[in-house]
């Protein structure tokens, strides 16, 4: 779908100008420099290339499970954040009634995502791991624990950095933050723990916040992880963030979400003269709502968000004076060798030399510097459904 050049827009129902977000650049009463990158959520892959409807300055997120089926995909003109679909994939319920689990091996979703990436022609600015979501109606369609999910994600890390080092993997911070954000930093412990430098990462996904109900959390939540990671080089990234999100956004150097979707199916008719019943798929509508959120993000100085950490931590450090310790967490040698096992014949011996060189060489893979990804944009072409 492509719109409309311009002197040839439709007639426009109920607007008698066009909104500031049909030019082809960043809104005017946007501050000059945007606090942080937003990735507009879309489901239709054609937005990414050469005929998107969108203007060329809006980067987008695409998952990787609403592409799942597609034969071939645009080349990409934009920048472009991968998302895995967990979310997608592990809210459905199952027919038969068994557990939700990830349908993909990494190796498959690794292949996956080369596939994807050789369509695109460039590599995403970063690539979400296969992460848990740890919402309690995630945890009852999966049976496992919060834990459990935190585990399965930090391993998950592990094992795509062992598969596939020179790609951008986002390593994805999860808990439930309903209760506050102490989840979130176990996990953040855990990567620690694990021998994951997250300074390193192209993004860190902040995981389970899209359905968080009270921005009040979502607050909390990014002045602990702000606290948490003062003085470090991590570049924190909202995963599907709501538009009130806004407040936290000197904390954030990136977000994504689709909220514009959702808010344009209960918008009624298309207003933008495209015809359509409702402003859920309109381009239009999405750009207006995109430029409206990084506006009202650009007007919350550091100053402010300061001020907010620093209330935030004092009733903190408050309330976890008598916090029950974190639980004990695997070593870096104990997640290198369940990592390990995973991708190497098991001949029972953990001792033998073979496993000890993997060991450290995944070692160094982990604490070694990222090559450059361009190299992964010329392989051989071939479709990881067939
Ligand atoms: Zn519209």
């Amino acid at each position: 779908m492509t719109l409309p050049a311009a002197g040839e827009q439709p007639p426009l129902r109920g607007v008698t100008t066009l909104p500031p977000a049909l030019s082809r650049e960043p809104a005017a009463d946007r501050p000059a420099r945007s606090p942080l990158t937003f990735y507009l959520g879309i489901s239709e892959p054609s937005w990414v290339g050469e005929d998107s409807p969108l203007p060329d300055h809006i980067p987008v997120c695409l998952s990787c499970y609403r592409i799942r089926d597609r034969k071939s995909l645009p080349r990409a003109t934009r920048p472009v954040l991968l998302d895995s679909g967990g979310f997608s994939v592990l809210s459905k319920k199952r027919a038969d009634g068994s557990p939700a689990r990830w349908d993909l091996t990494p190796q498959q979703f690794v292949k996956r995502v080369r596939w994807i990436i050789r369509q695109l022609g460039r590599m995403p600015d970063a690539i979400a791991i296969m992460d848990w979501m740890c919402e309690q109606f995630m945890l009852a369609r999966t049976g496992l624990t919060v834990e459990e999910h935190r585990r399965r994600t930090v391993i998950s890390a592990l094992e795509l950095m062992w598969i596939a080092p020179d790609l951008p993997w986002m390593f994805v911070l999860q808990g439930n933050a309903e209760d506050g954000p102490d989840d979130h930093l176990r996990c953040a412990d855990m990567y620690e723990q694990a021998g994951i430098d997250l300074a390193k990462a192209p993004m860190v996904g902040v995981g389970s916040v899209c359905r968080l109900q009270a921005t009040d959390q979502i607050i909390t939540l990014f002045a602990a992880l702000d606290e948490r990671f003062a003085g470090q080089d991590v570049r924190l990234h909202g995963l599907g963030m709501k538009k009130l999100a806004y407040v936290v956004a000197p904390a954030a150097h990136s977000w994504d979400s689709q909220g514009w979707s959702l808010r344009g199916r209960n918008a009624g008719p298309c207003q933008h003269g495209l015809g359509h019943v409702h402003e859920g798929n309109c381009p239009y509508f999405a750009v207006e709502w995109y430029d409206q959120v990084l506006t009202a993000a650009a007007r919350v100085t550091p100053e402010q968000w300061r001020r907010t950490v620093r209330a935030r931590t004092v009733r903190r450090n408050q309330q976890t004076l008598f916090a029950p310790p974190a639980p004990h967490m695997p070593t870096l040698g104990q997640s290198l060798a369940r990592a390990a096992r995973v991708f190497l014949p098991d001949n029972g011996d953990p001792e033998q030399t073979e496993l000890a060189a993997a060991l450290d060489a995944f070692r160094a893979q982990v604490t070694a510097p990222q090559p450059s990804s361009a190299s992964q944009l010329h392989r051989p072409e071939g479709n990881p459904h067939e």
